[in-house]
């Protein structure tokens, strides 16, 4: 497939390099070749990439797709007491239930340039076949919420895991034990020998609520972080989700262990945090981090521009510096970040032996006009939205084109 005199093209490569008027081409599932008037190859498929920005598909770091349809069923509430419906909501939901969900998550997600994301939910079957029909990629992560499972005991993780060898070729299953208040010290430390035996991700709810940091210094006399620290859980196949409460202390052990952060900006504001996570002391540790979502429950979207906008405005207001950070940086954990927090770093740019997962933005929609080299970037996190998505690849298949989804997940070759 050739995409075809592209506009722009934000490669998102060391140099950040935003190209004109170039094409590229796909072979498999690979960027073979990135360069000008490349020759046609036989009868390969074209995309007119003329009025279009081309960028990196974006990598949503901390979602559950599952959630989905709890969308608009509880809002205008604090944490706990959102949570406290959307749990009841949930205790009513058939496997059916989540598994149309999933589907309409994976719908969303693609439609507005999401191209991989890592789902952490009860039932990771629902997103691993949603995200396998549709033809999205996705780390599965299977959470594991003790309280909430009767019989669930460290055990049983083993069991609970989805069969890896029934994956879709763009699924990988990880292991997310919910929280620690979620489960118990035995149980964390029980994921962290399976993942590391199997080689598997880890993700986890962390310091999300002031409330939760206060708890978990009154029950294990030790702040979130020292306790994952201190049970050796922590490390860089570890994604911490939302990360909002750390001291500085605790920001110098995540930056030790190498685990990578998804903040979640909007789920947070919208559930009334009360405070923004410590981006720039995380940045300044080279700590890594992704955007993620969390669930349409909260967010009540699952549009990645829409999180980079919001992202990059909440620490501009709550650092009151207008670079507290930039576009780029932004732009940067959507991508690069997001590909770094699943462990799949031949994603998140496009260079030439990458893999060929990419959004397109049809410069023809009145808000993304004018535009120049200069602007793309700002443009992609300030005045984009996901709609403005026009055509979507992933592993090589094009899946969205001219705004529409493809039937039969078409492959230009
Ligand atoms: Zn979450």
């Amino acid at each position: 497939m050739l995409l075809s005199n592209a506009r722009f093209l934000v490669t998102q490569d060391a140099q950040r390099t935003v190209l004109e008027d170039v094409d590229v081409r796909i072979e498999g599932s690979r960027i073979a070749r990135i360069g000008r008037a490349l020759p046609r190859i036989g009868d390969e498929g074209i995309l007119d990439c003329s009025q279009r920005i081309v960028l990196p598909g974006l990598v949503n770091a901390h979602t559950h797709l599952g959630m989905t349809s709890l969308r608009g069923a509880s809002d205008d509430k604090e944490l706990a007491s959102w949570l406290a419906d959307v749990q009841r909501a949930e205790h009513a939901m058939s496997a059916d239930d989540v598994r149309a969900s999933a589907y309409l998550g994976v719908a969303e997600a693609l439609r507005t340039g999401t191209t991989c994301v890592a789902d952490q939910y009860y039932l990771p079957e629902a997103t691993i076949e949603a995200a396998g029909a549709l033809g999205m990629r996705a780390l599965a992560l299977r959470d594991f919420f003790t309280a909430h499972e009767p019989g669930l005991d460290a055990k049983r993780i083993g069991q609970l895991m989805p069969d890896a060898a029934a994956l879709p070729p763009t699924v990988r299953v990880g292991v997310a034990p919910h929280s620690i208040y979620g489960t118990d010290e035995g149980f964390l430390r029980a994921a962290r020998a399976y993942a590391s035996a199997h080689r598997l991700r880890m993700m986890i709810h962390v310091a999300e609520t002031r409330a939760e940091r206060a708890e978990c210094k009154r029950r294990l006399g030790m702040l979130p972080v020292e306790y994952l620290a201190r049970i050796g859980f922590l490390g860089p196949d570890v994604v911490l989700a939302h990360c909002n409460w750390l001291t500085k202390g605790e920001l110098d052990l995540v930056a030790r262990s190498g685990a990578c952060v998804a903040h979640c900006a909007q789920s947070n504001m919208k559930l009334a945090g009360g405070s923004a996570m410590p981006l720039r002391e995380m940045l300044e540790r080279e700590i890594p981090v992704a955007l993620g979502t969390d669930s349409a429950a909260s967010n009540n979207a699952l549009d990645m521009f829409r999180e980079m906008h919001v992202a990059a405005l909440l620490h501009k207001h709550h650092y009151w510096m207008g670079d507290a950070v930039s576009a780029q940086q932004v732009f940067d954990m959507a991508t690069l970040g997001g590909a770094r927090a699943i462990g799949m770093e031949d994603l998140g740019s496009l260079e030439e032996g990458k893999l060929a997962d990419i959004a397109t933005l049809d410069l023809t929609d009145l808000n993304l006009m004018p535009v120049a080299r200069e602007r793309v970037v700002s443009h992609i996190v300030y005045a984009a939205n996901g709609m403005n998505v026009a055509d979507v690849i992933v592993d090589g298949r094009l899946l969205l084109r001219g705004k529409r989804f493809v039937e039969d997940a078409e492959v230009l070759s």
